[in-house]
């Protein structure tokens, strides 16, 4: 199957970690020429391009579509183009509605959504102009339930779902498939981050969250791999999924079915 995608070209946002940086590696191992981006120390940064083969690096603030009309720009004269999108870059911040800093909504709408809107349209005419493309959003769980004290990143995920869908439709006799991957609680270093915020806004221990509040959602009662969120991303890719756009994938151990 992976060598239908033998030197392609993606972009995959927010990849020096987590499960961003499981897509591209994935990609890589299937001769896909990667540029990642996302934030990182020197090392961290070193540390992904290497798992990503060799991948390129971006440091585009996805909050800033200026520097992402500059990553299109680097991709297309260092690729040569973008075949496979993947809108990965998010962020999380949990606090009671009215405290909610209006700067962090912002930020999760500009990060968590718009940026799928300014690179979508940057990456289409080319995958247009070849009549082939793979938009992969990852959205989550709560791109189709809501938890509280999450009104923003949940707003943005039911947009990014939304916008997948519209998009899907635009492009679907061009070739080119959007669709949404939705996992449930993925252990990663943005969950572990949330933990402190949850335990005070819930007044927990940290065990109490990991077991009553993260898993007690997911029925399996396990977190989702960073390595199965990215091989639901390369069977998207894959010729045998060219019939599947417009879908919200949910991977979240059968939460979203209760
Ligand atoms: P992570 O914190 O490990 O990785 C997030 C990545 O985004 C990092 O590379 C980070 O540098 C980058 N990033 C953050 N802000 C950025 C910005 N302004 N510009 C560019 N890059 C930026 O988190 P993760 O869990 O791997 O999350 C990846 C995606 O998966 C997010 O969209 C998240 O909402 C989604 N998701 C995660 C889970 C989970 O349980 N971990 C569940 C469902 C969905």
């Amino acid at each position: 199957m992976m060598n239908e995608l033998n030197g392609k070209r993606a972009v995959v946002t927010g990849a020096t970690s987590g499960i961003g940086l499981a897509i591209a590696t994935a990609l890589a191992q299937a001769g896909v020429r990667v540029m990642i981006n996302g934030f990182g120390d020197e090392a961290q940064i070193a540390a992904a391009r290497a798992a990503a083969g060799d991948a390129l690096y971006h440091g585009a603030d996805m909050s800033k579509p200026a520097e992402i009309a500059d990553l299109f720009a680097v991709a297309q004269s260092e690729l040569g183009g973008v075949d496979i999108l993947v809108n990965n870059a998010g962020i999380q911040f949990v606090s009671p509605v009215e405290d909610f800093p209006a700067a962090k909504w912002d930020a999760i709408l500009a990060i968590n959504l718009s940026s799928a809107f300014h690179t979508s349209r940057l990456a289409v005419p080319g995958m247009k102009a070849s009549g082939w493309g793979r938009i992969i959003n990852t959205a989550s769980a709560h791109s189709l339930v809501a938890s509280p004290f999450k009104s923003a990143y949940v707003a943005a995920k039911h947009g990014l779902a939304g916008f997948t869908k519209s998009i899907a439709l635009e492009l679907a006799t061009h070739g080119i498939t959007a669709n949404c991957i939705s996992p449930g609680y993925v252990w990663t270093p943005l969950v572990e981050r949330q933990i402190p915020d949850t335990m005070a806004a819930r007044k927990l221990t940290r065990e109490q969250v990991i077991n009553d509040v993260l898993l007690t959602a997911q029925p399996t009662k396990q977190f989702v791999t960073v390595e199965q969120v990215a091989a639901a991303a390369m069977f998207l890719c894959s010729d045998a999924a060219s019939q599947i756009t417009g879908a919200n994938i949910s991977m979240d151990g059968g939460w979203t079915a209760a």
